[in-house]
Parts: structure tokens; sequence; C-alpha cells
């Protein structure tokens, strides 16, 4: 009896030759009781659709947008949008992200924004929030200008990345301009002028048989300690295996930090025969290039 009485609303849409849309708009307007299922859809009550069935066929064929979509066919911001969602100017769902699985999407009835677009637009275009993060992003990004030199072997200006660990401390005050500039200076002569990122994983040129030994017993070289481990690993039990994860590690960081204290010399040299580099040569703060 009673299934007769309800039906799902795609198949009410399809009975009737309606938009889901359609349907939906009607469920909004509260001319059509429904029922939601959860994971089943929705139902709705068959004799308030044929009683109202001519207005909900004069609905507009489409009544949801995306937010993204909408704000850029009615030139609003995200700001605008979502104070008018919170006012209750215009109604809204969340579904499942088209483009990323794991978020949600938010989708907006079109009628509410048209009927309420100008009101919409007189809503301040940011927030306090987006302003401070807008202000910071470009008082960052002229600081990076500020931190730019030119570099002869380029034949370009360098600027740090973002993510710079010397513009941050520039940033939060613990670091002079000009020395910050000679750190970055360095860094990208070492990176990009010497064969430090290469040489800095020919892990055996930087330690010593003995440093070896010293740490695997039976080892002679770092090479040999991982390929041991590589071979072995599968038979051996977790224990094990992170003892010789850390040793691995640990003669690892060593050869890292005698390449990069090896390439910093000679990235300096270049750097000053470049003649980049005005300050006294043999200031240490130079040369515990941290982070870079
Ligand atoms: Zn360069």
């Amino acid at each position: 009896m009673s299934s007769r009485r309800w039906i799902g609303r795609g198949r009410a849409a399809e009975e009737y030759g309606l938009t889901i849309d359609q349907v939906d708009y009607a469920i909004l307007l509260g001319l059509l009781r429904h029922k939601n299922l959860g994971k089943e859809g929705i139902i709705v009550y068959r004799e308030d659709l044929e009683r109202n069935l001519d207005i909900v066929r004069s609905f507009p064929k489409r009544i949801w947008i995306f937010k993204s979509e909408a704000m850029r066919r009615y030139g609003l911001s995200r700001n605008q949008l979502e104070l008018a969602m919170k006012r209750g100017l215009v109604r809204f769902k969340e579904v499942k992200n088209p483009y990323y699985s794991k978020s949600k999407a938010i989708m907006l009835v079109i009628p509410d924004i048209e009927a309420n677009l100008e009101v919409i637009k007189g809503y301040p275009k940011h927030n306090e929030q987006d302003k401070n993060k807008r202000r910071l992003y470009y008082e960052r990004s002229k600081l990076r200008k500020r931190l730019e030199f030119y570099c002869p072997m380029c034949g370009k200006k360098v600027r740090p990345r973002r993510d710079s660990q010397v513009v941050k401390a520039v940033w939060g005050d613990f670091m002079s301009i000009d020395i910050a500039i000679e750190k970055l200076i360095i860094a990208h002569y070492r990176h990009v002028h010497t064969d430090y990122d290469r040489d800095k994983e020919n892990i055996d040129k930087w330690i010593k048989e003995k440093e070896v030994e010293a740490t695997a017993p039976g080892f002679k070289s770092f090479a040999g300690l991982l390929a041991y481990y590589l071979e072995y690993k599968d038979e051996m039990e977790d224990y094990e295996k992170e003892d010789y994860i850390e040793k691995l590690n640990a003669l690892r960081r060593t050869a890292i930090m005698r390449a990069k204290e090896y390439y910093t010399e000679e990235a300096l040299r270049l750097a000053e025969a470049d003649g980049l580099l005005k300050r006294e040569k043999t200031q240490p703060s130079i040369r515990d290039n941290n982070g870079t």
C-alpha cells in the first residue's frame, strides 16, 4: 500500500517527465512531502506531486549549482556566498566532491541566489581572516623580492623559495637581511653550481672504513651494509631491521654533513670569485649553513 503512495525521487522525475532538480525544488518549497532513507535515497509522496504537477513543471530545470561555479557565474566571492548561506538567504547541500573524493562540495540553490543577488553583492568580499592571509602573502612576497640576488653563473636573478628556512628566519626577525642573502647565495651555489646534490649521496666517499666498522662491526662500507640489509631484511625480526636502519641513517647523516661542509667551502670560493660576497671572508655565520 504505502509503497505505491511513496515513490523514489529519481523514478518520480522519470515518470512525470521532470528533472530531479525540479523534484528537489518542490521538496524545498514544501510542496512535496518526502522521506530521506539515507543510502537508499529520497522518496516522495506521489499524491503531492500529482496535485502540484503543473507548478513543478514550471520550475527551472536546473536548481543546484556548485559553489565555485556560482562564484564565477554571478561574480561573487566565497565570503559573500558563505555569508548568504549562514544568514539563510541561500539554501545549500553537501555532496561528494566530483574532483576530489576525500572532500565535500557545496551545492547552492540557484533561484535563492538570483532572488537575493543584489543583497549578496553588498556583502564584504573578504572576511578578516582572508584579508590577513592576503596581506601576509604579499608581505612575504615582498620580502622574497628583497632577498633576491643576481647570479652571474645562471645569468639571472634568483629568488628564494616560499618555504625557505632563511626566509622564515628573516620573517621571524631571527636573521638580518644581509646575512640571509649571503646564506641564500651560498646555498644556491652549493646546490646549483657544485656537485653537492649528487655527491652527497655517495656516502662512502665521506666516511672512513673504520667509522663503518665502529658503527656496524664486520662491515667495511655503507654500500656493503646497505646491500646486506636489503638482501636479508625479509628474514629479520623488526628490532633487527630497526637496528640496521638506525645505523644506516647515522652513517648517512654524518656523510651528508661532511659533504655539506665541503661543498659549502667550494660554494663560498665560487661566490667570492664572482664578487657576490662583500663581507669578511671568514665570518663564521656564513658557514653554518643551516636549513638550506
Ligand atoms: Zn646560479
